[in-house]
């Protein structure tokens, strides 16, 4: 004779599906399944199949969810806002080793931050971030204008042409 583990109700012995309920009589089987078959994302409350749910540290998560926070671990964090540093987003590395945000290193906190140029390799505190999201110290800085004279005359013949025939377009848009 066997019985239902939940309910205690005999189970016909020549029930084939027996243990394939996890030894439980239909109705039992039924209700369990009914119960525990969905799971609540943590993250953003999606309702999922029990199996294709995730757990991570004890909670449950849809799939999308579950691989999202798993992505974001593998991510760096900026050692200056502690936020995950995106693929997106420009990132550095300051000299004391650690990596942090461009825009941070940019803002610098309050914090006295030394960075490496990323065009000559000198470590410097005064240093400006480039659209690029490169550190560059005031020596290197291409971007500055105040001796653009100097410059221009310096400036590869080829380059100063598509320069000329850019701007030339630009007119005539
Ligand atoms: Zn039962
Ligand atoms: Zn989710
Ligand atoms: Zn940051
Ligand atoms: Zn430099």
């Amino acid at each position: 004779m066997v019985f239902c583990l939940t309910c205690g109700a005999e189970v016909d012995e020549y029930d084939s599906a027996y243990y394939a309920r996890a030894m439980l009589c239909i109705p039992c089987y039924i209700k369990k399944t009914s119960e525990a078959s969905f799971a609540i994302c943590s993250k953003c409350g999606l309702r999922v199949r029990q199996e294709e749910s995730k757990q991570r540290r004890g909670r449950a998560y849809c799939g999308y969810c579950f691989s999202e926070l798993e992505r974001i671990d593998q991510l760096p964090e900026c050692s200056l806002c502690a936020r995950r540093i995106e693929a997106h987003q420009h990132s550095l590395r300051l000299s004391d080793g650690s990596i942090a945000h461009s825009s941070c290193a940019a803002k610098k906190w309050g914090r006295q931050i030394q960075v490496f140029c990323f065009y000559c390799g000198k470590e410097t505190s005064h240093f400006k971030i480039l659209p690029n999201g490169k550190a560059t110290c005031p020596r290197c800085d291409k971007s500055a204008s105040q001796e653009g004279g100097s410059k221009a005359r310096h400036m590869p013949i080829l380059v100063a042409v598509l320069r000329r025939i850019a701007g030339a377009e630009r007119q005539q848009l």
